[in-house]
């Protein structure tokens, strides 16, 4: 049988979907896709994504927490809000985020995002769930904020990877998958394919981070999970292995990450 993909970051709740949102997904699970995780990045697409995970049960999962650059919405209840969101919705939400730290907008303090950054790797440790975490022109701070907050269990992935190899290997020893989106595809992207030549498959997550990053050869047009396909089918030809077992291998880390069985 032919391996499904694991889509495991896209923002399907995104306006960018609104005019024909329920046929592209009817159209991408008829296409080789088995899994979405749609991450949260405020209460709005927080509760959107987790309209759409009841709407297709255990097909489309989603993630809670608040993106770096939205952490104004941030509020002194939010940590008891979201552990409130979680209890009351524990069979569709598989991970906390996205997370992180974000220098390249600059509109958020960085000492604010750090503190509740430090907030959600604390909420992912109390509800034993894996973090997704989103990292922009801030590595060293992102992963030293990770060593420096070792919770119980503490797990996750980096996504939209932009690190060097040393850097990966560094995150894949703190219990974290590498996870790679279309703009490996990009011609400039050759220092994200030598990483992904270099760890080993079965650290590897892939995304599409839809609707940004669409993949090469669609650039210009909008992103959509279907097209995952093109990030698995350039990490094969990379690695020099076969597609499908790109597939498998990325679709079980998916999977062992998220805790899918538990759900399924
Ligand atoms: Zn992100
Ligand atoms: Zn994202």
């Amino acid at each position: 049988m032919k391996s499904l993909l694991f889509d495991s970051h896209a923002h399907i709740n995104l306006s960018h979907y609104d005019e024909d949102r329920e046929k592209l997904i009817e159209n991408i699970f008829n296409s080789g896709l088995e899994h979405i995780v749609i991450p949260g990045i405020d209460y709005e697409t927080i509760y959107s994504a987790l309209d759409l995970s009841k709407k297709y049960k255990n097909k489309i999962f989603c993630a809670i927490g608040f993106h770096p650059t939205d952490i104004h919405k941030w509020e002194i209840d939010t940590y008891k809000k979201l552990k409130k969101i979680y209890f009351e919705n524990k069979d569709y939400i598989v991970a906390i985020g996205e997370t992180g730290l974000d220098y390249y907008w600059d509109k958020t303090p960085k000492d604010l995002q750090k503190e509740i950054f430090i907030e959600h790797i604390k909420l992912a440790s109390e509800l034993d769930l894996p973090l997704i975490i989103h990292t922009r022109d801030s590595l060293d701070d992102t992963l030293n904020i990770i060593e420096n907050n070792k919770f119980k269990n503490t797990r996750g992935v980096f996504h939209c990877f932009s690190g060097d190899k040393d850097f990966a290997l560094k995150c894949i020893k703190n219990n974290f998958y590498i996870s790679f989106a279309g703009n490996i595809t990009f011609k400039s992207a050759n220092n994200l394919r030598d990483v992904a030549k270099y760890i080993n498959l079965e650290n590897i997550l892939i995304e599409t981070d839809s609707p940004f990053l669409t993949p090469v050869p669609f650039r210009g047009k909008r992103n959509d999970p279907s097209k995952v396909f093109y990030v698995a089918k350039t990490i094969s030809d990379i690695k020099n292995i076969d597609i499908e077992e790109v597939i498998q291998v990325t679709n079980k880390n998916a999977k062992n990450l998220f805790s899918i069985s538990k759900f399924i």
